[in-house]
């Protein structure tokens, strides 16, 4: 007797393509949305001395207090509810707001299913969306609802609010600003559909870095907003590392779920000394921001393309005379990897998505674009 595949796993993990992630070799790499800038030489021996100092044979701070403190701080958690304080003593601690680590917004993104996953309940997201909402609502047992977002991106509040009373999502993601569309969602919209929710709202701020706009002012406002950022985006994607703020009756929950020791070590101390040095990571955001106006401009020049305007460290565009797929190839003939968007199908149909980079690689990619469409 064998253990049989396709009776052991679930018939909805057989289904699914693991996650692909392509081989970018030594292309210059403007397809996942990462900060191009390297931590600067000046700091790089302060922050080995500190890897030399970490205990590695000892289990880390299970629950990484110092950096949940540092983090909540840096991020602008509110503490407490915007309740005055004595109405707050007065019904004990039930307006605090916590804040949970995760193995970047990923695992945060996990544990939440995981604590609400009853078979026939749902996650909603608009659609085009981030792709481990869904994801993820397989790989826990949910069922995905993406609600299709209006032609320039926005919101389709009639749909989603229809969705919301119908479905009662258990969870409904908004991720602000949006990936891969870029912009961010109106805000007394994500507040109708927190109001309307009787699940959870998680607004995802990914993209906090560039958006320069949070709901995070308003935690503790509602009961049933969370708010998530992670370091990813501002130029620590190889940490690991995201936050999940909002009401403590919330997170008290997620907590008992999550692995001990998920923050390990060496994600704790170098976090700790990049929130040492925020302003240098806020000096290379800023960078970026410049660059992703010129960029758009430069893409703008283009006839064949629709550029559309972003919120975020990438931006879509539309080919409006042309191939997406074939652009696409031969911009990698030319060594520059951005994301083929076309194959997701839907609003999505002959876009690419660009990651803002250096000065030098957007205008590597410009230059290479001009020879790919004007000798076509
Ligand atoms: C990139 C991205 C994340 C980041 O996830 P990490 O696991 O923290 O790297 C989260 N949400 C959205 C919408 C993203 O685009």
């Amino acid at each position: 007797m064998s253990a049989d595949k396709t009776t052991l796993i679930r018939k909805e993990i057989q289904a699914l393509n693991a996650y692909h992630v392509p081989d970018s070799g030594d292309m210059i790499k403007l397809d996942a949305m990462e900060n191009p800038y390297q931590i600067p030489g000046e700091l790089k021996d302060e922050w080995l001395l500190r890897i030399k100092n970490a205990e590695i044979n000892r289990y880390p701070d299970p629950s990484a207090q110092a950096l949940t403190r540092a983090l909540a701080s840096y991020m602008g958690v509110p503490l407490y509810n915007s309740r005055g304080r004595s109405e707050r003593q007065a019904e004990g601690e039930a307006g605090k707001n916590s804040v949970i680590l995760g193995n970047g917004s990923d695992e945060l993104i996990q544990l939440m299913a995981m604590a609400v996953a009853v078979p026939g309940r749902k996650i909603l997201a608009p659609a085009p969306g981030f792709v481990m909402y869904s994801m993820i609502a397989t790989f826990t047992g949910m069922e995905y609802i993406g609600v299709p977002l209006l032609e320039n991106f926005s919101l389709d509040m009639p749909a989603m609010l229809a969705t919301i009373k119908a479905d009662q999502p258990a969870l409904i993601f908004l991720a602000y600003p949006n990936n891969p569309t870029g912009n961010l969602f109106a805000e007394d919209e994500i507040i109708e559909i927190i109001n309307a929710a009787q699940g959870l709202v998680v607004v995802d701020e990914a993209y906090h870095p560039f958006a320069c706009t949070s709901l995070m002012p308003r935690l503790g406002e509602f009961d049933n907003l969370l708010v998530m950022r992670t370091v990813s985006k501002m130029g620590l994607a190889g940490l690991r590392l995201g936050l999940l703020a909002g009401p403590d009756q919330w997170i008290s929950e997620f907590d008992k779920i999550r692995l001990p020791y998920n923050i390990n070590i060496l994600t704790q101390v170098t976090a700790e000394f990049a929130l040492k040095h925020a302003h240098v990571f806020e000096q290379q955001a800023s960078l970026i921001r410049q660059q992703r106006e010129w960029l758009f401009n430069a893409l703008a020049e283009f006839s064949q393309f629709n550029v559309y305007p972003s919120r975020a460290n990438f931006i879509l565009l539309r080919v409006i005379d042309g191939d997406a797929s074939n652009i696409f190839l031969a911009l990698k003939q030319q060594g520059v990897l951005i994301k083929n968007l076309h194959p997701s199908g839907g609003v999505l149909h002959q876009c690419l998505r660009i990651t803002v980079g250096t000065p030098e690689e957007n205008s590597s990619l410009i230059d290479a674009l001009k020879k790919i469409l004007n000798s076509a």
